[in-house]
């Protein structure tokens, strides 16, 4: 089943090169995956943003240690995203992870890239960690879906900050997807799903935690205090964007 999975991605690739390249955004055939007008939309996060989760803040705000959303208390030592969830990222993104679409995964990871190289202080902490570990999906998931996008994200930025991938994270229940539910719904749906595995070699660690998309924090901060509880010193989250 993965065979043919892979085999017919491979297919796919090899006809894109005779097709005529469209953008994933608007249907421009430009010979591009995002046309220059839909590249121009995309909104990246730059100050003001809140500290610790990395959230967005209002125009105005000067730089603040934390926000409403965190000042209860977070199991996350930082959070951020280079993006904000909106054209062309999040139709990309669905590209990606539902459509098994790796160009448009390439391009994001190239962006993100790019962002966190042109802006070091957005992620002033995280080159200094010891290892990035990837939100795990279910091996029934895994399997059906070919690839995990967590685990995309997390090699390119392990390449990009010299420290290895740690599969540390297991998932215990196949939990279904957080789209459709509200914020009470995903902590709930999260809640017991993850566990630190025995064979983990980042106890005492500072980690990067990281997921694709970021929106009430439920699905990272449960396994940041999971991963807390195993014994990392820190996690640091990151996410390719994040909902405003
Ligand atoms: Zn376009
Ligand atoms: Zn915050």
């Amino acid at each position: 089943m993965l065979f043919l999975r892979n085999a017919i991605s491979n297919l796919r690739e090899a006809a894109a090169i005779f097709l005529p390249i469209k953008c994933l955004c608007c249907g421009e055939s430009c010979g591009k995956i995002v046309c220059d007008k839909c590249e121009r939309k995309t909104v990246a996060v730059t100050p003001p943003y809140c500290g610790l989760c990395g959230r967005p803040l209002p125009p105005g705000v000067r730089f603040a240690d934390d926000c409403s959303e965190c000042r209860d208390g977070t199991p996350l030592d930082s959070c951020r995203s280079p993006f904000v969830y909106a054209p062309p990222i999040d139709e990309l993104v669905k590209q990606f992870k539902f459509n098994g679409n790796y160009a448009a995964g390439d391009y994001l990871l190239k962006a993100a890239l790019a962002r966190a190289e042109a802006d070091r202080e957005l992620f002033a902490l995280f080159p200094e960690c010891d290892a990035i570990v990837p939100v795990p999906l279910h091996p029934i998931r895994r399997i059906r879906r070919g690839f995990n996008q967590s685990e995309h994200i997390a090699r390119g930025f392990s390449r990009l900050w010299g420290m290895p991938v740690s599969k540390s994270l297991a998932r215990l229940r196949n939990t279904p997807p957080q789209s459709k539910l509200s914020k009470q719904e995903r902590m709930r749906n999260v809640s017991g799903a993850f566990a630190v595995r025995k064979s983990s070699d980042a106890r005492g660690k500072r980690v990067i935690l990281v997921d694709d998309v970021m929106t009430t924090g439920s699905t990272m901060k449960e396994c940041a205090r999971i991963l807390k509880e195993g014994g990392m010193a820190e996690v640091h989250g990151l996410t390719l964007a994040r909902r405003v």
